[in-house]
């Protein structure tokens, strides 16, 4: 019997072999088979301090036991309580509210979602989103309305609402000359990816770009929403890659490493102004309409106030900054390479494109995902385009490991 469940991102009939991960430590899975697998994007992204940290496992089995769900429209909880207040505590000042989802998308559906609201019930109705080429935001209807229109959301494209495009600042005068005429133009809000557009390829763009995109839409009043979903956490160098450019946003969108990664939850962070057009004493149709099942579950919570306190107790930053110099060393070693081309590294991440082009439908891509899985390397190129994102748990031994793969595929394709 085949398994009857349906993967995502997998074209099942192409007969890949589908692992089934047993139990994880670190920067490595193990396999229900016995095989060690290290996993150099973070299992897609999430898993910041490594896999099954032991005091996020014993928050989340703590909380387990004392206070598992409870309706969050008004009622409250502490480990919802405690992530708010350190979340309010350790952003920008500016950012006063907090509200709680589930994932990525809809953290960046609830920000879409909240900055039509200000404009309504300021009176002055704004629909027009303002968003960035090459950029993602998730997987659902809104979401994907204001990600790259391409292969990831072709079949639903008539769907998918009009937006206001930026280019991407590959010439930053451009890019900035065409968001000055769109917030001219009218704009409810701009969201962006700071510095690392992640599954558009692992584009980078500099610190000044963003912070003059803000000033431009602050000079217009056009909301900034910083999606820092894939950049927050510290991937980038920094708790939040908005930092390097001394920008505070609007509205803030966080998930992924929220928990560490060990479950799901998502936070959209907003300033005071954005509340308060919320707020009323006599008229129940301000309020926020915005609700799931699970809003700030407390299992959840408890695990990111356990992922919070790790990075106010441990060395978190110092081991960001030796995964950092790692990276770029190894980085180094395949920049001389004739195939190699844009090698770039910000904080933990370190990314290339393999050939010429970059085609999330390059051929390479299922060739070098085999390569991959022959030498127990969970490593998942966009396309042509090779990237590691690991846990900062992973030892200096397991990434050479991983680079030593990627010197091997350089070797068998790059010719
Ligand atoms: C992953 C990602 C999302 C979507 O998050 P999900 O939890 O997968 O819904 C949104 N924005 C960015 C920048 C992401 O990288």
């Amino acid at each position: 019997m085949t398994s009857p469940v349906w993967h995502p991102f997998t074209q099942h009939g192409l007969g890949e072999p589908i692992p089934k991960v047993a139990s994880a430590s670190g920067a490595v899975l193990t396999t229900a088979d016995g095989l060690e697998v290290i996993d150099a994007i973070s299992s897609w992204w999430v898993t910041t301090h490594g896999h099954n940290h032991p005091r996020i496992a014993a928050a989340i089995a703590d909380q387990a036991h004392r206070l598992d769900q409870v309706i969050f429209a008004g009622w409250t909880h502490e480990p919802a309580e405690e992530v708010a207040a350190e979340l309010v505590r350790i952003t920008p000042e500016a950012l006063t509210r907090v509200f709680f989802s589930d994932s990525g998308s809809t953290a960046v559906e609830v920000a879409l979602k909240m900055a039509l609201g200000y404009w309504l019930n300021r009176g002055e109705p704004r629909h027009r989103i303002l968003v960035l080429e090459h950029s993602y935001h998730g997987d659902t209807i809104g979401a994907m309305s204001v990600g790259a229109r391409g292969v990831f959301n072709r079949p639903y494209a008539p769907l998918l609402f009009d937006v206001g495009t930026i280019p991407y600042p590959v010439d930053a005068q451009a890019t900035l000359d065409a968001l000055e005429a769109e917030c001219r133009a009218g704009a409810a809000a701009f969201i962006v990816e700071p510095l690392v557009l992640g599954a558009g390829g692992m584009l980078f763009y500099a610190p000044e770009t963003l912070a003059a995109m803000r000033d431009i839409c602050a000079a217009h009043g056009v909301l900034f929403i910083a999606d820092e979903v894939m950049t927050g956490w510290g991937r980038t160098g920094t708790l939040l890659a908005c930092e390097q450019a001394g920008v505070v946003p609007d509205i803030l969108c966080l998930s992924k490493g929220l928990t560490g990664g060990a479950v799901p939850l998502a936070v959209t962070l907003a300033t005071e102004a954005i509340f308060q057009a919320h707020w009323s004493e006599t008229d129940r149709s301000r309020q926020f309409f915005h609700s799931s099942s699970y809003t700030a579950n407390p299992i959840a919570c408890a695990a990111a106030a356990a992922n919070l306190a790790i990075w106010r107790d441990e060395p978190v930053q110092d081991r960001i900054d030796a995964l950092a110099a790692a990276q770029a060393r190894h980085l180094a070693t395949v920049g001389g390479e004739g195939a190699v081309r844009n090698p770039r590294a910000l904080g933990t991440i370190a990314a290339f494109e393999l050939g010429a082009g970059q085609d999330y439908f390059s051929d390479l891509g299922p060739r070098l995902l085999a390569h991959f899985r022959e030498r127990n390397l969970l490593v998942r190129p966009l396309g042509n385009t090779i990237y590691v994102m690991p846990p900062y748990a992973i030892t200096p031994e397991q990434l050479g490991k991983v680079w030593t793969g990627i010197h091997e595929a350089i070797g068998r394709f790059g010719g």
